[in-house]
């Protein structure tokens, strides 16, 4: 696809617009899961995981949830977790009971998004996890780079996870095409604002920023701040309305 000529950034979706939307669901999320424990035993004396286990100790002392404080008067039969001793150490046996437990309730911990980067690096890193890219992404990518557009990135996976999931694509490092990486610190994908701020942190106009995403309230809000939206239509997608936004099904030119 090609832009009006008033169009100098482009800003991209990832799930369901350059990568398959179940890659997260179906891959990463799942990945993660099965290493949470061999991750923790292999990395325990390490540094940056004793602190982690720590930051996690310390979320579940002061988790109110009734099924949290179950939780961990399930495992103070065997030490004192709860009570009084800061000193013990959680095992990756029992953290992983909570970090479980989180997942189950879709629960949002900052340790926990911490940990499932580092096992997605590890991941990445070993080969055992590749980033699918839709077959006409890295030229499309390419081409507009070399065309001086500028390439940023909007999604609600962390900055860490979008760079991991370029770097890694299974045509190698595409990283170095996109310049800016937007996640939802910078506020909710389906909100105005969120686009507003990020012509901000571009330096441009709405007008200038073509965006392009497979769900239509993302694409209302970024209109509704001025920016060129277009609906993402790809294999895998659950079928939605475009809503009168322009459907793109490739990036290629034709
Ligand atoms: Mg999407």
């Amino acid at each position: 696809m090609n832009f009006p000529p008033n169009i100098q950034h482009v800003l991209l979706d990832i799930e369901g617009t350059t990568c398959p939307v179940n890659f997260v669901s179906d891959t990463l999320f799942p990945y993660a899961n099965n290493h949470l424990l061999p991750f923790l035993e292999q990395h325990r004396f390490e540094t940056p995981i004793r602190t982690l286990i720590a930051e996690i100790q310390a979320a579940w002392k002061e988790d109110s949830s009734p099924e949290a404080q179950a939780l961990a008067r399930s495992i103070q039969k065997n030490r004192d977790f709860a009570a009084s001793s800061d000193q013990a150490e959680l095992t990756p046996e029992d953290a992983c009971l909570y970090l479980q437990w989180l997942i189950q309730q879709d629960r949002k911990l900052t340790p926990l998004k911490d940990l499932q980067g580092m096992i997605w690096e590890e991941g990445y890193q070993h080969g055992q996890l590749v980033a699918p890219l839709f077959s006409d992404v890295p030229s499309a990518l390419k081409r507009w780079h070399r065309e001086g557009l500028t390439l940023s990135v909007y999604s609600s996976g962390s900055i860490q996870a979008q760079k991991l999931l370029y770097s890694y694509s299974n045509v190698g490092d595409l990283s170095h095409l996109l310049s800016n990486w937007f996640d939802t610190r910078t506020g909710p994908k389906n909100e105005a604002a969120s686009y507003r701020s990020i012509a901000q942190q571009l330096r441009t106009q709405p007008e200038q920023i073509a965006f392009i995403s497979d769900s239509p309230s993302e694409l209302r809000a970024a209109h509704s701040a001025g920016i060129d939206a277009f609906f993402s239509r790809r294999p895998g997608n659950p079928v939605l309305h475009a809503e009168g936004f322009p459907i793109v099904e490739s990036f290629s030119e034709a």
